[in-house]
This record gives C-alpha cells, sequence and structure tokens, in this order.
C-alpha cells in the first residue's frame, strides 16, 4: 500500500514536474473578428444584398445573376465584399450545380473562419470571414464530389468580390483605433483562461 501510495506521489509530481514544461505562450489567439463595426456603419458600406448576406446571415436566390457571372469567370480571386480579406482562388473553384459558387477549399491566405450553426433546426458549419465576420455560407463535406477535399464550400456569390488574375486587389479595411483597443482587452481577457487543448 505505502508503495503505491509513493508511486501515485511520483507520478502526480511528475505530471506537475510535466505541466511546467508548457510552454507559457500557449494563449489562442482570439478568433473575433479585427474589423468591427455597428450595422449603421457596415449599411453604409455595402448595398442591402451584401448587408442581408453578409452582417445577418442572409441567403441569396439560388442561380442568380451573381451565380451566372460566376460560372463564367476564369482565373482569379475571390475577396471579401466587406473588408478586402483574400478568401478563396478560382483555383478551389468547382462546378457543384447547386446554384451557389463552390469551392473545394479556401485560398492558402486562409482567412475563412468555419464554425457551428444550429439555426433554422439543422447542425450545419457556418463559413465567416476571419477578419470582419462577414458570413459567407457554409461548408458541407462527404458529398462524393470528385475533388481534393470532397468538402463544398456552398458561398453566396454576393459576398464575394472577384478580382481577374493581374487585376487590382480591393483595399484592405483597417479596423479603426477603437477597434484595435477592443481587441486588446479581449486578448487580454482571453489570457486569464486555462487554454483549450
Ligand atoms: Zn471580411
Amino acid at each position: 500500500m505505502k508503495a503505491l501510495c509513493t508511486a501515485t506521489l511520483a507520478l502526480i509530481f511528475l505530471s506537475v514536474l510535466h505541466a511546467e514544461d508548457k510552454p507559457k505562450t500557449a494563449l489562442k489567439p482570439a478568433n473575433s473578428p479585427v474589423i468591427v463595426k455597428t450595422e449603421e456603419e457596415w449599411k453604409k458600406l455595402l448595398t442591402d444584398d451584401q448587408f442581408k448576406v453578409t452582417r445577418q446571415q442572409g441567403t441569396e436566390r439560388p442561380f442568380g445573376h451573381i451565380y451566372e457571372e460566376f460560372e463564367k469567370q476564369g482565373e482569379g480571386t475571390y475577396f471579401c465584399v466587406c473588408c478586402g480579406a483574400e478568401l478563396f482562388t478560382s483555383t478551389e473553384k468547382f462546378h457543384s450545380g447547386c446554384g451557389w459558387p463552390s469551392f473545394y477549399d479556401s485560398s492558402k491566405a486562409k482567412n475563412v473562419l468555419e464554425r457551428t450553426d444550429n439555426s433554422h433546426g439543422m447542425r450545419r458549419v457556418e463559413t465567416v470571414c476571419k477578419r470582419c465576420g462577414a458570413h459567407l455560407g457554409h461548408v458541407f463535406e462527404g458529398e462524393g464530389f470528385k475533388t481534393p477535399t470532397d468538402r463544398r464550400f456552398c458561398i453566396n456569390g454576393v459576398a464575394l468580390k472577384f478580382v481577374a488574375k493581374g487585376g487590382q486587389p480591393p483595399k484592405l479595411l483597417e479596423p479603426a483605433s477603437a477597434d484595435v483597443q477592443k481587441k486588446k482587452e479581449e486578448v487580454a481577457k482571453e489570457g486569464g483562461e486555462v487554454p483549450k487543448k
């Protein structure tokens, strides 16, 4: 019994040592967007359709004129209509026939964030712009499309700004100084929590 206790104590001691070995920089960067604006501010920057989709989780009607344009577009890059972050490129674009722009992956810039969406009685994965939190659409997987990932990023065309290869990318929206302060406070707050694995 005593030997067992000693062994347990040794284990506890070792695990404490191990815990202390862990880098103290394990703070997870906040997933909250760096661009934060009020609804009124976004309304001034966006069209009604863009606002409804990106800021109010709307969905554009399938097979609309933006989709028709999308189907015709050649090589190029797709940026966030709200903040100008690079989201997708024509490399990942594929024809799914669903009526909305489809991509099998986000671009290398990795500005597309995925999060669980339980709205409308469904369990889906929503895709948002990491920089400004714009709703883009949803991502589905395992549908059997012959693409490298078998994932379908089903994106509202109205949330995207297409720039043909060689064209000038849109100006990146910079955070207002108030946003920077807010972000700093959030990061400081998160730093106090035990980082999740
Ligand atoms: Zn954005």
